[in-house]
């Protein structure tokens, strides 16, 4: 069995962050990670970043995240639903819960935060001494993240992107952990998951952080382009409750659990499975999420708005699957991600 640490990691004491709450006291608790920060308009001020704590007794140690990426809406929204919901009598165990976890980037509506250019998911495992994402990074990764046996980090398209609602695992550490992982994403229920093959961003992400501590890990990907719909939050909501059911955090008495929902399971592997602009233009998605492809089926077309007597290049994709996402902004520079494919799997 994969055993988290306890307690924050050695390197914890390093940071000048700190939480205004008592994360392992009984009860529930809600306060403020205070980022120091010292600007024009306040000499000796500090970030307030939301957290909460929700404590009965043994039971599992949960971790909800969302807002990592400050245009990702759904997460932050379940999250402050759950928190004005749930009391302790409700639950078995420890809940903490970091619904904006880039609250600069949120308040600003952007994915990376206005302060430093921080993709916080891209930051970890951080450092005490970098710019502000780097640092919240820092405490997430050595004082957060350790003491917990569960994480989910709701994530969402952001203003780039619009997925099939999803949500996702890593094949990431030993066959037992990942085992576990993959329990807990068929518990949450959302309409499609998908398992990579390999976490994203190369080790600096939350998934990361999260498997590095032996806490057992999903994520999602809700919607996206910036905006909102019933749907994805349903998905977002629904999926908590099961998830958190499946954990042995709620037992139903209190709070009704929804029955369970059986997801479409999909693998993402490496670069085949993405469609990239080959050319700076305004891209023509020719294929929505949802729909199954073939390999060789033309993806979107690009359109040269600066010389519009160019034949448009047409990008197709590399192998048959289920577009799980699309870009949104129609101008696209080369490189851009305009699709990525899941592939069902077997069983
Ligand atoms: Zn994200």
């Amino acid at each position: 069995m994969s055993k988290p640490t306890s307690e924050p990691t050695e390197f914890a004491a390093l940071s000048s962050l700190y939480a205004d709450i008592d994360l392992d006291a009984e009860g529930k608790a809600c306060g403020f990670l205070r980022v120091p920060h010292s600007v024009h308009r306040s000499a000796y001020g500090y970030i307030p970043i939301p957290i909460v704590r929700i404590k009965n007794g043994a039971g599992p140690r949960v971790l909800l995240v969302a807002g990592n990426h400050g245009d990702e809406w759904e997460g932050q929204l379940a999250l402050g639903e759950l928190i004005r919901r749930l009391e302790p009598k409700d639950i078995k165990g420890r809940l903490i819960i970091l619904p904006s976890a880039n609250l600069p980037a949120a308040i600003a509506g952007t994915r990376t935060s206005p302060l430093d250019n921080g993709n916080l998911n891209r930051a970890y495992p951080g450092d005490p001494k970098g710019d502000i994402t780097h640092q919240i990074a820092f405490w997430i990764e050595h004082h957060l993240v350790p003491g917990n046996d569960y994480a989910l980090d709701l994530h969402s398209g952001g203003s780039s992107l619009m997925y099939q609602p999803s949500a996702l695992a890593v094949r990431d550490g030993k066959e037992d952990y990942v085992r576990r992982c993959l329990a807990l994403l068929e518990a949450f229920g959302a309409p499609v998951s998908f398992v990579a093959t390999a976490p994203q961003g190369g080790g600096r992400t939350f998934t990361s952080a999260c498997s590095r501590h032996g806490v057992v890990y999903i994520g999602t990907e809700l919607g996206g382009a910036g905006q909102l719909s019933q749907a994805t939050i349903e998905v977002a909501r629904s999926g908590l409750l099961r998830a958190l059911a499946h954990i042995g955090m709620l037992d139903g008495s209190t709070i009704a659990v929804p029955p369970p929902r059986k997801t479409r399971l999909t693998a993402l592997g490496g670069s085949d499975y993405y469609v990239y602009a080959s050319e700076g233009g305004v891209y023509e998605a020719l294929v929505e999420p949802g729909v199954e492809v073939k390999s060789g089926q033309p993806a979107a077309r690009i359109h040269f708005h600066d010389t519009p007597w160019r034949e448009p290049a047409t990008v197709t994709f590399a192998r048959d699957g289920l577009v799980l996402c699309k870009r949104q902004p129609a101008r696209c520079e080369r490189g851009d991600c305009l699709f990525h494919l899941g592939t069902d799997i077997a069983g």
